[in-house]
């Protein structure tokens, strides 16, 4: 019997969600629907600097307001959540453990800052410098520490790999470690596992088939391979879809306060003709 379709809506609430964040999720939704899948919401609220209670209670407000809909409560197999991210640490730390042992991760003093002032190559992204290779530290340390925190730790990435994978819209994608990214974070310096762990630890836990996002985690998508392979998991495979912009050209964000849903739904606009709007269609003539 083939496996039944996983996919799930996962938002940060380090803000409130913008008609960028719908049209993924309505993506995610319409896929599970034509699969007769079950679409599950995750909470991903591990970074209690950034996020809030208030955000996570809006995005499932303003998204159920949308018209996105997603399967709550128990299933023959385990739960369909909604699953906080805050709640699950035990698992980020399991995989942590694993990475330590296996000696694909190390704890480094450099900060994001220092990354940033190094005169090191800044690979093909416009993300985050790579890495530089003369700051990473011998093999064994790091063996003896039992929990990750006062450290940042990084994945280290082989050596000009080749990351290939394919994307259900935008077909094969190829990506080379050291070279597009470099040692990336698993484990922040404030006890706080990254995106990167956490979401990979969760998607193979959750059991998702299809992981359905931005074109913007393009990137870490290929570093989430590296992860899957680190700890013998199976990935998903992966729908990116294409980004809102703005008037301007500008992709919607939340740092550039883009207009939210919440605004949208006491502005008394109507969902359907929202996704009859110009916004809504960009970029997806290619669907
Ligand atoms: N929580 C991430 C975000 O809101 C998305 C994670 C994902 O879909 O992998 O950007």
């Amino acid at each position: 019997m083939s496996q039944i379709y996983r996919g799930r809506i996962a938002p940060s609430p380090t803000g409130y969600l913008h008609l960028g964040h719908a049209r993924t999720f309505w993506i995610a939704m319409e896929r599970a629907k034509a699969e007769n899948g079950i679409l599950i919401f995750r909470d991903e609220d591990l970074d209690a600097q950034r996020c809030k209670a208030e955000y996570s209670e809006s995005a499932k407000d303003d998204l159920k307001w949308f018209g996105c809909d997603w399967q709550e409560g128990p299933d023959k197999g385990g739960a369909y959540g909604p699953y906080e991210q805050s709640k699950r640490t035990d698992l980020y730390l399991n995989a942590w453990k694993i990475l330590k042992e296996n000696k694909r991760i190390y704890p480094c003093t450099k900060s994001r800052k220092d990354l940033r002032k190094s005169k090191e190559n800044h690979g093909n992204n416009d993300q985050e410098p790579i890495y530089p290779e003369a700051w990473r530290p011998s093999h064994d340390v790091g063996d003896s520490m039992q929990f990750p925190n006062g450290y940042n730790w990084r994945f280290r990435v082989p050596d000009n790999k080749k990351i290939d994978f394919i994307d259900e819209r935008l077909g094969p994608c190829q990506f080379s470690s050291s070279i597009d990214f470099g040692d990336f974070l698993v484990w922040r310096k404030d006890g706080v596992p990254s995106y990167e762990l956490s979401v990979v630890v969760d998607d193979a836990a959750m059991n998702i088939t299809e992981v359905v996002r931005g074109e913007d985690l393009l990137i870490s998508t290929a570093r989430q391979l590296l992860i899957y392979k680190a700890l013998g998991l199976t990935p998903p495979q992966f729908y990116h879809t294409p980004l809102v912009v703005d008037d301007t050209g500008n992709r919607l964000s939340k740092r550039s306060h883009s207009v939210s849903l919440k605004e949208l739904k006491n502005q008394g606009y109507d969902p359907d003709r929202l996704r009859e709007s110009e916004y809504w269609w960009s970029g997806l003539e290619d669907l």
